[in-house]
């Protein structure tokens, strides 16, 4: 019985013949010509230094950008830099808002100015003390940029340089952070600094202490948008450490958010309106201290405090990580206050 039916001879006898063509010249002559694109196509592909494509550029409006990293912890892949940074492009060169964690880190920030105008970066702003907003500035210093900050900031910077630089040691690497060395303002204010460059006006304002003592914001008048820095966290929940004051972080808000920002580009997470800040970090600091409040009220130690519950922030980033310590930190605050 024959147990093939006619399809399948079809199907066979299909294959007999691709075998022989495969051997024949004009095949392989075709064969070779594929493998030699596909070389070249390797061989040309560019290279990315940036594996994972860790940043995102978002334009925000003309010659205002921002650059988006991951709400997540420093990471090799990142090179530290889990944080939102920006830039303003003038025409005599661009003001870039915070650093990144790392030189590398602020090689990749820079090959994302690089990739909107030919203008280097003349002046770097550093909005606070955390690793992400400064470690990088010894890279765009080598590359000719003035750097300005806070004196609060620059202090917290020398104060806990070493121990950012071993906390990157330890979650960056040795090869994500070759070349990190602590590089500090050439500039800094006190309350209040106006900067008119290549016909753009930025005012620096300093008004106390919030996720870092030294937290400064940005603020574009003409265009209405404010870089925060560390003082709003967008989509993930606000970090408050022991280099926090929540009390005075409540104000600092305030300050900001009188200006009436028409966008607000974050510390971390996308830009976004002014509600939107006030619903992630705002709402957040201010309930957290009335928990706190209400629990030390009712004779609540310090060993109970993870009993808060604090689920109705579940949906911003790094909750599980975050709020038990977030809680801990106002709890310890109020020590004091
Ligand atoms: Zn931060």
């Amino acid at each position: 019985m024959n147990i093939y039916r006619g399809e399948d001879f079809g199907v066979a006898e299909s294959i007999c013949r691709a075998l022989r063509d495969f051997s024949s010249h004009e095949t392989m002559k075709f064969m070779r010509y594929l493998i030699v694109l596909f070389i070249a196509a390797l061989l040309l592909k560019p290279p990315s230094l940036f594996a994972g494509e860790s940043l995102a550029l978002q334009k925000v409006v003309p010659d205002v950008y921002a650059i988006i990293g991951g709400l997540d912890n420093r990471t090799a892949e990142n090179l530290g830099n889990n944080a939102t940074f920006g830039f303003v492009v003038t025409s005599s060169g661009v003001i870039l808002i915070d650093s990144g964690a790392s030189w590398k880190g602020a090689e990749h920030i820079d090959s994302l100015v690089r990739s909107v105008t030919g203008k280097p970066v003349t002046h770097v702003i550093n909005t606070g003390g955390q690793d992400h907003r400064w470690l990088g500035n010894g890279y765009f210093k080598s590359h000719g940029a003035k750097i300005i900050a806070h004196e609060e900031a620059v202090k917290d910077q020398k104060f806990r340089a070493s121990d950012q630089l071993s906390m990157l040691q330890n979650l960056v690497g040795a090869e994500g952070m070759r070349g990190t060395e602590p590089v500090f303002a050439d500039e800094v204010f006190s309350n209040e600094l106006r900067l008119t460059i290549g016909g753009k006006t930025l005012l620096l304002q300093h008004h106390g202490w919030a996720h870092t003592p030294g937290d400064s914001f940005v603020w574009l008048p003409s265009e209405k948008i404010v870089f925060s820095g560390d003082i709003v966290y967008m989509e993930r929940l606000p970090g408050v450490q022991e280099h926090s004051r929540s009390k005075s972080w409540l104000e600092v808000f305030d300050a900001l958010a009188a200006l009436h920002p028409r966008i607000v580009i974050p510390g971390h997470g996308h830009p976004a309106s002014l509600e939107k800040a006030s619903y992630d970090t705002r709402r957040y600091l201010s309930f957290i201290r009335k928990a706190v409040s209400d629990y030390r009220a009712s004779g609540g130690d310090a060993t109970g405090i993870r009993s808060i519950d604090q689920t109705m922030f579940r949906y911003l980033g790094n909750y599980d990580a975050l709020s038990g310590r977030n809680a801990l930190q106002v709890y310890n605050e109020m020590e004091w206050e």
